[in-house]
Order: structure tokens, then C-alpha cells, then sequence
């Protein structure tokens, strides 16, 4: 071996399969990952399973065994990351009607109809037709941290909303090769399915996700910019091998920044990308009103006492007139 492999992993995984009685066998293989020293978050439902977890290399291989082995996961890959630690605190598995949400009058069956696989490097060629139309199917916060060069950014705050928005933005679509991708592949199994339905005729996914284009030894995340949003707490992973070209830019300045925090309002929970320096100075919070939250975090993690905040209120306020002036 050449390199020094990493004592942890980080698995990223789904498959549209039927499980009878989601509610028992969510119950019954968290009491499995639990034994086994697993963390992470998976989702249950009859469609199938959807998860990201974290564990040892001896742990994660013993977990692949088991799903590998058991016929209802026939054909299952798993995207495998290596990790200095747990990318996760807890250990949950839980039972959901779906496992991605397009809200759907008729839902879709990827194993029924969805759009053509493409490889990474079949994905890669294709982008760069001038005929094609490259879809981004995930939430807006993730487009912002990374996203395929020249990717629309469909105009929306979650994947929810895409049909919607395909609808009403058709005439831009017809008549073109459609590319869609997200993190692992999992929603565009549903989203390209359903574009296809609505009549587009040329419709391909990335296959694996983002996160297998990455891995690809000959397109290395080539035309990838940016990093990759991942719902752990490593929160960007980088994609493309190549260069690396930031697109990110922080909440408050526009300057380039790959940080996320999230609002110390936790009502608010807003997810900005944000500096250091930035995030002290607005006491992380998004506006004025998550500012002086009762319940601010920012405020409880550094003890600030009633006098210091209302002191950084007002630097900011004086800022504020200051640059609308100027
Ligand atoms: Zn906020």
C-alpha cells in the first residue's frame, strides 16, 4: 500500500428497493448499527433506504457485509470516504413515507422509469454540448457552496420545489439534452424519472452522485466548482482534484468563503457561508431581529454580557450609516 489509510469512513448510500413494515425494520437495524458501534443518519421507508454513516474501517466493512447480504439490497454501492474520526454524534434510523420529497401528485419508481445513467466521464463530455442544459436537483444553500460550471441554479430554496419550477420554466428545457445531478445520486433517481414523465425526452443523471464524479480517476471533478455540501459534520468535501475555483461567497461581504455556520437564532437556523472575522463581528446572526433573540447562542457560547452586545449593536449600526452614506 502506498498511502496511509485513515482509521475511520464515512459511507454515503441508498437503494430503491421494497421493505415491508418500515417502521420495524428501522427499529430493528438501529438496534443493529447501535451494537456495532455505527453513527449516523439513515432513512427508512417502503421505497427503500437512504443513509450516511460513520464508523471504523472494521466497523463500516462489517456493515456493508451485512446490507450486501441481504437480498433486498442486491446491487447496493457504497461511496466510501476515509475520515480522521466520526462525522456524526448520534445514531439514528428512521421511518419515513419517502425517501426524497418532490411532492408529487403520482409518485415515481426509479426502479420503473427514471432518466439514462451517465458515467462521470460520459456526464463530463456531455456538459460541455452546447445543447445541453446542466440541472442542479438539490437546495440552494448547497449550489452556493459548489456546483457544476454553468449549472443552472434553478430558482428555489429546496429540491421540493423543482417541478414546480420546471414547469413554469419549460420553454428553456424543450428540445435540449437534460443533465441532472445531486450529492449521491439519490434524488435525481426520482427527479430525472419524473422529467421524462413530463415528456422531455433527453434526460441523463449523474451516476453516483457528485460524490462518485469526485472519486473518478480520469475526470478527477473536472468543471466542478467550489466544494461539496455534505449532510455530516464535515459539511464541504472537495470535489475536483484539478483546481479548485471558490465559488462561495460570504453572507455579509460577498467576499469568497467555503465556512458554513448556521444563525445563532435558533429559530432561525439559517445556513450561511460566513468568516471567522464576519462571524464574530454580527454575533453570527443573519439580521437585527436574530441578533437580539432572546434565546441567541452566539450570545450564551461567549458569555456576553448585556452591555458587550449592545456595544457591538451599536459598531454595527454606526458602520451601517457610515456605508449607506458613502
Ligand atoms: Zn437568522
Amino acid at each position: 500500500m502506498s498511502e496511509k489509510t485513515k482509521p475511520y469512513r464515512v459511507l454515503l448510500y441508498y437503494f430503491y428497493t421494497k421493505i415491508e413494515n418500515p417502521e420495524e425494520y428501522a427499529a430493528q437495524h438501529l438496534a443493529y448499527c447501535k451494537d456495532l458501534g455505527l453513527k449516523g443518519r439513515i432513512l427508512v421507508a417502503e421505497e427503500g433506504i437512504n443513509g450516511t454513516v460513520s464508523g471504523t474501517v472494521e466497523q463500516t466493512d462489517q456493515y456493508m457485509q451485512m446490507m450486501k447480504n441481504d437480498p433486498r439490497f442486491d446491487g447496493i454501492v457504497f461511496k466510501v470516504d476515509e475520515a480522521d474520526g466520526h462525522a456524526f454524534k448520534k445514531m439514528h434510523v428512521r421511518p419515513r413515507k419517502e425517501l426524497v420529497t418532490l411532492r408529487l401528485e403520482d409518485d415515481i419508481n426509479p426502479n420503473e422509469l427514471t432518466g439514462k445513467y451517465y458515467s462521470p466521464k460520459e456526464f463530463f463530455e456531455a456538459m460541455q454540448d452546447e445543447d445541453t442544459i446542466v440541472l442542479d436537483a438539490r437546495n440552494d444553500y448547497e449550489y452556493d457552496l459548489g456546483h457544476f460550471r454553468g449549472a443552472i441554479r434553478p430558482d428555489i430554496e429546496t429540491f421540493r420545489e423543482l417541478p414546480d419550477w420546471v414547469r413554469k420554466n419549460k420553454d428553456q428545457l424543450q428540445g435540449k439534452k437534460i443533465l441532472t445531478y445531486c450529492t449521491g445520486g439519490i434524488r435525481c433517481e426520482k427527479f430525472s424519472g419524473w422529467l421524462v414523465r413530463e415528456g422531455f425526452e433527453d434526460v441523463a443523471q449523474l451516476h453516483g452522485g457528485i460524490v462518485s464524479y469526485g472519486k473518478d480517476p480520469e475526470v478527477q471533478g473536472e468543471l466542478w466548482d467550489g466544494k461539496c455540501y455534505v449532510f455530516d459534520e464535515r459539511i464541504a468535501v472537495p470535489i475536483n482534484h484539478k483546481e479548485h475555483v471558490i465559488v462561495g461567497k460570504d453572507y455579509f461581504t460577498g467576499e469568497p468563503c467555503e465556512r458554513y455556520v448556521n444563525c445563532a437564532n435558533p429559530e432561525c437556523n439559517r445556513q450561511m457561508l460566513c468568516s471567522e472575522e464576519n462571524e464574530h463581528k454580527y454575533l453570527r446572526s443573519c439580521s437585527h431581529e436574530c441578533r437580539v433573540h432572546p434565546r441567541n447562542l452566539y450570545i450564551k457560547e461567549h458569555e456576553l454580557t448585556k452591555e458587550e452586545v449592545e456595544s457591538r449593536l451599536q459598531k454595527l449600526e454606526e458602520e451601517k450609516s457610515v456605508t449607506s452614506l458613502g
